[in-house]
């Protein structure tokens, strides 16, 4: 059996605590390695040899740091057979949605090779009688990420590349569940060219990220994974005086208004939903038809795509549509949320619970659910589920769908389908979530916007990429100069002021 390491001083090491978790096939349901949890004297350690690497980087000029970053993406490319394969066999997903996995990820080192540009300080000449005022952007030093099992590839790119092309030295603490595609990556970025130590990859449970929370020498933390979890690090990195940016759980909302292509819609409605197993922050969870006849129209169209969704081991090829959840806790909960919404009296009217695939009796798969009558009380409607289970909502008004959406205590992504531009725009204007989706069922803002989700889906001021992920890694230094005559003539006294 595989025995996975870290990845510190630009190579893999073993763990030393002795402790360790399994990392699972879920198709197979089997374990395949075993990946070291980090004690707090592991993550110290590799926290103080990045330390030491970083005022060097830091001094390297932006546009050498950028052409690590542009040999990394030539490496990505030539690698990227290898790692979705990697991918899929640790997360479950299929192999064309590990590459995408990689791709999304890959488009943001892209816009970081722009670090030259976007890290241009401001320059005011004459600012007062012989006084120019210009702010930089210097890194922070040490930062680190802590990152969730469903991108294991994406999400740690995100916020590695602009941390390391803003001059910082970067942790990687990456989901214990699917651990080798970081590793490959930090690998990726030693061949093209990245100095030791300043991407260190420290796999570990909750011990290793409290050790990354009360690290003084740490200045940021950035999290993406779970709400409990993301207000926790939250609270805690805020409480220890370090820069901290969260991104938590979903429900996302569909609005379906009467007037949309139902067609396009439920073909909408399907990819969001069931893709990657509904393993995605930014999945619709939950389709709010509005009036009775587009709810029938809607599930109509629904019921048969949904009953035809095949499911399967990535390595049955391009045909499956979705595999595996990632453990058999996470199938298990799903279940239990399933019958939770039965006994509620929503109405099940695909009913995948006795899901069963020939051969991988032990893999953690679940079949397509699609519920209709879920009501605003049921915790199928409350909670996040991040299974293959689509919740309708019926709203009798435009108010009412907006409404529902607002009132929810999530605020990652949302939708609409209408064909009418004024209820699009009213939508998009008023709605109290970070990213709108109009005609477009997920609505991932590319590299060079920002991605965020509001209310109990993101803590902190920044979002994710983007203009905000250089501002996040940097911190603004501001000079005020003269170089007077008037020095030489004694002191002053009396506080400047502009004439
Ligand atoms: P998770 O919260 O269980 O784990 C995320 C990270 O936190 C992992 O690295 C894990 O090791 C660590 N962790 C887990 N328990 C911890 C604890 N008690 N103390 C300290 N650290 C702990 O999340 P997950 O299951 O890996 O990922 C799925 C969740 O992530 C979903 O809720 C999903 O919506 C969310 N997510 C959000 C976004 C976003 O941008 N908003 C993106 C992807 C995933």
């Amino acid at each position: 059996m595989e025995e996975l390491g870290h990845y510190i001083g630009g190579q893999r090491v073993s763990g030393t605590s002795g402790r360790f978790a399994d990392v699972m096939n879920p198709a197979t349901g089997e374990v395949q390695g075993k990946v070291p949890l980090a004690s707090r004297e592991e993550l110290d350690a590799a926290v103080a040899a990045a330390a030491q690497a970083q005022p060097a980087w830091a001094a390297t000029n932006p546009q050498r740091r950028a052409r690590v970053l542009m040999e990394f993406v030539r490496l990505l490319h030539r690698d990227m057979d290898k790692l979705a394969e990697a991918l899929s066999r640790e997360h479950g997903k299929t192999l064309p949605d590990a590459k995408g996995d990689v791709i999304r990820g890959l488009e943001v080192v892209e816009f970081c090779i722009g670090a030259p540009h976007l890290l241009k300080g401001e320059y005011t000449d004459s600012a007062g009688p012989g006084i120019d005022m210009y702010s930089m952007r210097q890194a922070l030093g040490v930062v680190a990420g802590i990152t969730p099992f469903n991108f294991p590839a994406m999400i740690p790119m995100w916020k590695f590349a602009p941390a390391l092309a803003c001059g910082n030295a970067f942790i990687l603490k990456p989901s214990e569940r699917d651990p080798s595609v970081p590793i490959m990556l930090a690998e990726l970025m030693s061949e093209a060219g990245l100095p030791d130590n300043l991407l260190q990859v420290v796999n570990g449970d909750k011990e290793s990220v409290d050790a990354i929370l009360d690290n003084p020498t740490i200045q940021a933390v950035g999290f993406v994974g779970s709400t409990p979890i993301a207000e926790y690090i939250y609270s805690r990195g805020c409480a220890n005086g370090k820069r901290v940016q969260c991104f938590g759980g979903a429900k996302n909302h569909m609005i379906v208004m009467p007037d949309a292509d139902m067609d396009q819609a439920a073909d909408a409605l399907v990819g969001a939903g069931y893709g990657a197993a509904g393993e995605r922050c930014m999945a619709i969870s939950v389709a709010v038809p509005v009036g009775d006849e587009t709810a029938d129209r809607l599930i109509e169209k629904l019921v048969p795509r949904v009953e035809a969704l095949k499911v399967g081991p990535y390595t049955a090829g391009n045909d499956v549509d979705y595999g595996p959840v990632v453990t058999g806790a996470a199938k298990a909960n799903i279940e239990r949320l399933v019958q939770s919404g039965v006994d509620a009296g929503a109405k099940l009217v695909v009913d995948g619970r006795n899901f069963n695939l020939q051969g991988y009796e032990n893999g953690f798969f679940v079949g397509p659910h699609l519920f209709d009558h879920v009501t605003r009380d049921m915790e199928i409607y409350q909670k996040e589920i991040f299974g293959p289970v689509l919740s309708t909502v019926r709203a009798q008004t435009y108010e009412e769908a907006l409404g529902l959406a607002m009132d929810h205590e999530y605020g990652n992504g949302t939708a609409i389908f209408t064909r009418d531009g004024d209820t699009a725009r009213d939508f998009a204007n008023r709605i109290n979530i970070g990213m709108v989706g109009v005609n477009v069922p997920i609505p991932v803002p590319l590299a060079y916007h920002t991605f965020g989700g509001w209310k109990k889906s993101g803590f902190g001021d920044l979002n994710q990429h983007g203009p905000d992920a250089f501002k996040f890694y940097t911190r603004t230094k501001t000079v005020t100069a003269r170089w007077p005559s008037g020095i030489k003539e004694g002191g002053e006294f009396t506080i400047p002021v502009m004439q």
